[in-house]
């Protein structure tokens, strides 16, 4: 099994670098997922990791072997793409057994690889179809169903669920995590969808303009984010950012008013790099962190009410300031228009500076 080691990894097209110094250790067995905006570089690395993209600095191991200039075929990798192109002329067992026959494999070692990978997927009885005759879903579990042959150590997907409905999505996500927990293999995983990327991951990283933003546990990043870019991207609905200026900052803690909020003073723990009096921030603070308790209070007023019935979205304003979604457990009395308090423990409100970097 095999662990990867990246370190200051670049990627330039030309004169414009698009991967810009990641350094990133992936255990053997970890289901790591890669996670940000379009055009953030996710493919990019991905496929610098398959081989399919040439590395311009740094390096890349794979199992303790440096692999910059190791052919694709020879990387122990398999990948799995959004567009799974099966060949249309050929079955389910054609397109599985299709690599090994072309690696020239004996051709009953092909249909034991074959067999197997059909009991995992549960594609037995779909075996002599061809790809038209397969739903969306199917045809994704065929195109996994060709790199399982292959017995990788790494399996590389690149936002393989995203042609596939909502539903079918969420059905495959739970198919993707039983295989990672049956095949035991290291999986780097690309999406731009933070829902999948929670779910599925031992460990997130989250990419920015080329850049890792922040890694760690889905629980970490949702809890400690280190950055305004990490705090709006994990979670939905997302943070709330509210303004704030700094009212005082000393040993005894970092006081934050909110001028949009009639002044409401929230204070945070003393923090080695509090910003000084007078500087503007941002408090975060989750829709699912107010309560009807805390001492902090919004007084807000409703502009729209979301029932979903186990639980309900206000979104509310205190004058001209920005929205504000609260997430209500008995809202289902609630109306447009009505008065909110939405009151928060400060503990659970989270403090950024004007670079947008968490204070603390
Ligand atoms: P993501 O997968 O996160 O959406 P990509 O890795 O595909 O992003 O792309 C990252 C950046 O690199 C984008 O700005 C994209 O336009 C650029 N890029 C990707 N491939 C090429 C290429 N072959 N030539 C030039 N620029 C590219
Ligand atoms: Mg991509």
């Amino acid at each position: 099994m095999s662990g990867l080691k990246l370190r200051n990894v670049r990627k330039a097209f030309g004169s414009i670098e698009v991967i810009k110094g990641v350094d990133l250790d992936i255990e053997s067995k970890e289901f790591v997922v890669f996670v940000g905006p379009s055009g953030c570089g996710k493919s990019t690395l991905l496929r610098m990791i398959a081989g399919l993209e040439e590395i311009s600095g740094g390096d890349l191991e794979i199992g303790g072997k440096r692999m910059n200039d190791v052919d694709p075929s020879k990387r122990g990798i398999a990948m799995v793409f959004q567009s799974y192109a099966l060949y249309p002329h050929m079955t389910v067992r054609e397109n599985m057994g299709f690599a090994l026959k072309f690696a020239g494999v004996a051709k009953d070692e092909i249909a034991r690889q074959v067999d197997e990978a059909a009991r995992i997927l549960e594609l037995g009885p779909l075996m002599d179809r061809f790809p038209k005759q397969l739903s969306g879903g199917q045809r994704q579990r065929v195109a996994i169903g060709r790199a399982i042959v292959r017995h990788p150590e790494v399996f590389l997907f690149d936002e393989p669920l995203s042609n596939l409905d909502a539903e079918l999505r969420v059905h495959m996500r739970i198919e993707i995590a039983r295989l990672h927990k049956e095949l035991q293999t290291t999986i780097i995983y690309v999406t731009h969808d933070q829902v999948e990327a929670m779910t599925l991951a031992d460990k997130i990283v989250v990419l920015r303009d080329g850049k890792i933003s922040q890694v760690g546990s889905p629980l970490d990043l949702y809890d400690n984010p280190d950055n305004l870019f990490v705090a709006g991207f994990i979670g939905s609905p997302k943070m709330n950012f509210l303004n704030g200026v700094v009212d005082n900052a000393d040993a005894s803690g970092v006081t934050v008013r909110l001028p949009d909020y009639d002044n409401q003073a929230v204070t945070f723990p003393a923090a080695s790099n509090a910003p000084a009096k007078g500087a503007t921030v941002t408090l975060g603070i989750r829709p699912e962190h107010f309560s009807e308790t805390g001492s902090a209070k919004l007084s807000l007023n409703i502009d729209i009410i979301e029932h979903l019935g186990g639980e309900s979205f206000a979104y509310a304003r205190a004058g001209v300031s920005d929205v504000v979604t609260v997430a209500l457990r008995n809202g289902r009395d609630v109306k447009a228009g009505q008065a909110l308090d939405a009151r928060f423990d400060p503990s659970s409100a989270l403090l950024f500076n004007a670079e947008g970097q968490r204070v603390r």
